[in-house]
């Protein structure tokens, strides 16, 4: 019988739409899935550690990654790079493990490229005015970083039509829920179980 292949799983979402919470909230129940570490140049900001929520790189070392071809996809998101190591991923999803991974949209429309079995899943809040509300209860930033933030929101929830997936966040557990359960009938398509047909129809 041969092994499955892990499950590329793409989340996105606008900046918080609570990403990080149901991701935890995910991980939490299916401790399975591993959560690709991306590398960034960005500065890592209180509390975030190295080889944990990112891998900090200088804009040289990521120049040397783009112009080697070790990475999956990558995307500059204001004005810092973003992105996923190939080899990393590839080895996981060949030893059968699902592998998560939080990026922006224009990361995740070349993950569908190169990676057509992806699946993508996006994250929309209830309502722009939630938005707006989780925003201002969230952090100190000015009104008019919000106000961009938001317009930056409507524009990558535009996107969201490339998507196999909608979740909305209304609570963190119902949304897990909700991804649990696509990831649970996507591991039922049947062209991902014509291995447990053979020894039943023989060939
Ligand atoms: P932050 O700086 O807030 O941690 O992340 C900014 C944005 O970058 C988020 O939308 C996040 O999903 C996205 N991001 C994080 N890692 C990657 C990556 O490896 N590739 C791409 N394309 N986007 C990423």
């Amino acid at each position: 019988m041969s092994k499955r292949t892990g499950e590329l799983i793409v989340l996105s979402g606008p900046s918080g739409v609570g990403k990080s919470t149901v991701i935890a909230e995910l991980l939490g129940s299916r401790r399975d899935i591993h959560f690709s570490v991306s590398f960034t140049t960005r500065q890592p900001r209180t509390g975030e550690a190295d080889g944990v929520n990112y891998n900090f790189v200088s804009r040289e070392e990521f120049e040397r990654m783009i112009a080697a071809d070790e990475l999956l996809e990558y995307a500059e998101y204001v004005g810092n790079y973003y992105g996923t190591s190939l080899k990393v991923i590839r080895e996981q999803l060949e030893q059968g493990i699902d592998v998560l991974l939080d990026i922006e949209v224009q990361g995740a429309a070349k993950v569908k490229e190169r990676c057509p079995e992806a699946v993508l899943i996006f994250l929309i809040p209830p309502s722009i005015e939630e938005l707006s509300r989780r925003l201002h209860r969230r952090n100190t930033d000015a009104e008019e970083v919000i106000g961009r933030r938001l317009q930056k929101a409507r524009e990558e929830c535009r996107e969201s039509v490339h998507y196999d997936y909608l979740v909305v966040n209304d609570t963190v557990v119902s949304a897990a829920g909700e991804i649990l359960s696509i990831l649970e009938a996507e591991r039922c398509r049947t062209v991902k179980r014509l291995h447990l047909t053979q020894s039943i129809v023989g060939g």
